[in-house]
């Protein structure tokens, strides 16, 4: 029988995976795992996406003794994803692996919910959370581990290889450099990058990268020490310019501080998505040590106000808004796939599990062939 995806023809050649998230990463080991050749090629300076940890910039250190830039050394925030949860079992097994790999434990944040019109509501319905230590980054790193990423090199277009016969990819680097042959390339950065890439190859793939919008989300880090909102380590916030605000030292094996980071909401962060990051983190501080007084914390209002680092970060893409229901796409060849959380779940077990998809799809293939 004529198989969909018959058609891979260099099975030799190595798979190029776009973006090393999550997605990406998954992706990558599963193939390696099969006996796949794979390079993964991200823009960023490393791995793990929106799945990240940053740390205080250097220039806002006072001094440069060992102390201080021990100090700023753990001045991280997770300025992304906040937490994971755990729903199906394959993603389970993976957890377990980090647990185990001590790149992952629980976090038993005190988080509530707050409302203008109801108030505070404890969350304590049982959901497990559970972070990346020392940070949400170190989940990236960790599957990136024995994988060959290229950092910095951002795919700017693709096309078929040249050779006669033969359905085979190259790709372009930012700096206009071709590599291949691939046999096949999975890409999994956010889908609004992913249209843009396949466009020029495969309509419906396009259309449908295009289709699967995500929110855009202003991300204030702040560290303010002393005592803000006691007792509770996060919080949603409903119906309000601000969405989450989580206290980073609640999380397991970080450093004790005043570190908070501070999402804005879906709405806010649309309207105010140009404004330099400067004004933004000004506007953002603006509105929490206002939200820190209607909810009665004075003290903590006064603390935050007068802030020791405050940096905001955009996100163009955070979450998506409504995933495609189907775990990863392919081109009609089965040599041109997109993955990533746009496809399996707007989190991080939708990220890993539609790289595994991606994977598995490949790796159908192969047998086929
Ligand atoms: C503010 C925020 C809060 C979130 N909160 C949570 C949460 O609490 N819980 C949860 O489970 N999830 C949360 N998420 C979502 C979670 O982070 C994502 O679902 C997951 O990390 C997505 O992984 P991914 O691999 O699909 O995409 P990404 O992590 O975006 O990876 C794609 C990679 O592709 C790279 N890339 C893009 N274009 C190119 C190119 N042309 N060439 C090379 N590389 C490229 C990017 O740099 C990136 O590293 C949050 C996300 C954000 C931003």
């Amino acid at each position: 029988m004529q198989g969909r995806y018959e058609r891979i023809a260099v099975p030799d050649a190595p798979v190029a995976v776009v973006g090393a998230g999550l997605a990406g990463l998954a992706c990558a080991r599963r193939l390696i795992e099969a006996g796949v050749p794979v390079v993964v090629f991200e823009k960023a300076r490393g791995p793990s996406g929106r799945c990240a940890t940053r740390r205080a910039a250097r220039s806002t250190a006072v001094d440069a003794t060992p102390s201080a830039a021990t100090a700023l050394e753990t001045r991280a925030f997770d300025h992304g994803a906040q937490y994971y949860t755990v729903r199906d079992p394959a993603f389970e097994a993976i957890h377990r692996e980090w647990l185990e790999a001590g790149v992952a434990a629980r976090w038993n944040g005190r988080i509530a919910a707050w409302d203008p019109r109801g108030g505070w509501q404890e969350k304590d319905e049982g959901t497990e959370r559970h972070v990346g230590v020392p940070g949400m980054s170190a989940l990236g790193r960790h599957l990136a581990r024995d994988v060959e990423v290229r950092v910095e090199a951002a795919v700017k277009s693709l096309r078929r290889a040249p050779i006669a016969q033969v359905r085979a990819w190259e790709l372009c680097l930012q700096d206009g450099t071709w590599l291949g042959p691939w046999a096949a390339i999975v890409c999994t950065a956010p889908a609004a990058q992913a249209a843009g890439l396949v466009a020029a190859h495969d309509e419906r793939l396009a259309r449908l990268a295009a289709s699967l919008e995500a929110a855009p989300c202003w991300a204030l880090m702040l560290d303010a020490p002393g005592p803000i909102l006691a007792g509770r380590d996060g919080v949603f916030l409903n119906d309000h310019a601000l969405g989450w605000a989580a206290r980073e030292s609640s999380k397991p094996a970080r450093q004790p501080g005043g570190r908070w980071t501070i999402h804005a909401s879906a709405a806010w962060s649309r309207v105010h998505l140009e404004l330099e990051a400067e004004e933004a983190a000004g506007k953002l501080l603006e509105a929490w040590v206002d939200w820190l007084r209607t909810v009665g914390d004075f003290e903590g209002a006064r603390v935050a106000a007068r802030p020791s680092h405050l940096v905001a970060h955009r996100w163009r893409h955070s979450i998506p808004l409504a995933p495609s229901s189907k775990r990863c796409a392919s081109s009609d060849d089965g040599t041109l796939l997109l993955a990533g959380d746009a496809h399996g779940g707007p989190r991080v077990e939708g990220a890993v599990l539609s790289g595994l998809a991606a994977a598995e799809r490949l790796l159908a293939a192969y047998a086929r062939a």
